[in-house]
């Protein structure tokens, strides 16, 4: 009599043969078998993840002092994405932490942060150290002027002024181009633009017009936008380097928000309190979104 381990593997040896003959043409061989995520297992274990976003940017990631809750289109992003990839346990315990534009790749090579879900812009330059899903969101660069100050009209008429905008930023980088002779102002975060902007030390706060559009629906009487953007701004979520299955698939959720509805409803929950028509999701075929 065959030894009872020879059986058994004489079995599994059919059964596998039966299931090549079965299941017909499917990957050319196991290498092509797209890998599971390791950070989905890890973080599914661990039952809690941690989500970076603004903390002071009306309509995409503002926290109630009060409450603590964080609001915004970036935060349901990342719910309805936190949701679909690593499943509603752990979409119950989303603990979002603020980055501030220049943290957030530091935050996700660091392992500070799992996601960066932050007016985040892919870029070449950020993508050569962390990942991105996406784009979710396409804004692009606009001026923020005091409504009385009539002078500002577009990037042009910046030369001379002073004008804030966030250390690490891509505002900061596309200020320099559009306007050599502006004289930056350097901060951490846009509402400490804004309140420069008020208290009359600087003439203009330069970033993404979804995020100014924040700002003048806070305090329609003090501010204007001058002119119309002048640059592209797709917005990644960004992902640590490393796990290309994870980017698979919360660039995967990502499109199942496009279709289902749900990134509709999150836009509408917040950007669109301020009355703004409702756009199409990024497009689907577009280079970065089939990612
Ligand atoms: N989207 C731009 C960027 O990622 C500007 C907004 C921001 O700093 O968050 O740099």
């Amino acid at each position: 009599m065959r030894p009872r381990r020879v059986r058994y593997l004489t079995l599994v040896g059919a059964l596998v043969a039966t299931a090549i003959v079965t299941v017909g043409p499917g990957p050319a061989s196991a290498d092509e078998k797209p890998r599971p995520s390791p950070t989905v297992t890890e973080i599914r274990a661990r039952g809690e993840i941690v989500v970076g976003t603004k903390f002071d940017q009306p309509l995409f990631g503002l926290r109630d002092a009060t409450t603590g809750e964080v609001d915004g289109f970036d935060v349901e992003i990342a719910r309805l994405v936190v949701r679909e990839v690593f499943g509603r346990r752990v979409a119950r315990n989303i603990r979002f932490v603020e980055t501030p534009s220049r943290t957030r790749e530091d935050a996700l090579t660091s392992g500070a942060a799992d996601l960066v879900v932050a007016t985040y812009t892919i870029t070449p330059e950020r993508e050569a150290v962390i990942d991105f899903a996406g784009p979710y969101y396409i804004s692009g660069q606009a001026i923020l002027t005091r409504k009385a100050d009539t002078m500002i009209r577009d990037a042009a008429d910046l030369g001379g002024r002073p004008v804030c905008t966030v250390a690490g930023s891509t505002s900061a980088t596309n200020l320099t181009a559009v306007a050599p002779t502006a004289v930056p102002v350097l901060v951490d975060t846009y509402s400490e633009c804004v309140a420069r902007l008020r208290a009359g030390s600087v003439d203009a706060v330069t970033t993404d017009e979804a995020i100014l559009l924040g700002y003048l629906a806070a305090e329609p009487g003090a501010f204007r936008l001058a002119g119309s953007p002048f640059t592209t701004e797709p917005y990644g979520i960004g992902i640590a380097p490393g796990d290309p299955a994870l980017v698979r698939e919360v660039g995967a959720a990502l499109r199942t928000a496009f279709r289902d509805g749900s990134w509709t409803r999150a836009w509408k929950r917040t950007i669109g309190r301020t009355g703004a028509p409702v756009p199409e999701p990024p497009s689907a075929t577009s280079r970065q979104a089939r990612r």
